[in-house]
């Protein structure tokens, strides 16, 4: 086995690159009613649903996909 230091490299970036617990848009739709529900409520979210947090940060469709629906659930307040 021949692993030279410029392989080892490459693959630990890849590695540490790699987030396994991200979510898509699908997953992250799925989710969006009910983290606007615990937002509404003053839950914590960022215990709760931490990956959806982290995808709104990141995904700007989601996000005002969010908005919408936050506008829209405290019209019915
Ligand atoms: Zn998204």
């Amino acid at each position: 086995m021949n692993l030279n230091s410029e392989v080892l490299k490459k693959i630990v970036q890849k590695v540490a690159d790699t987030r396994p617990d991200e979510i898509g848009c699908g997953d992250c739709f799925e989710q969006l009613d009910r983290f606007a529900e615990l937002v509404l409520s003053g839950k914590p979210v960022r215990d709760a649903m931490p990956l959806v947090q982290d995808h709104l940060k990141r995904c700007k469709d989601c996000r005002e996909e969010f908005e919408v629906l936050l506008s829209l659930l405290m019209s019915m307040n």
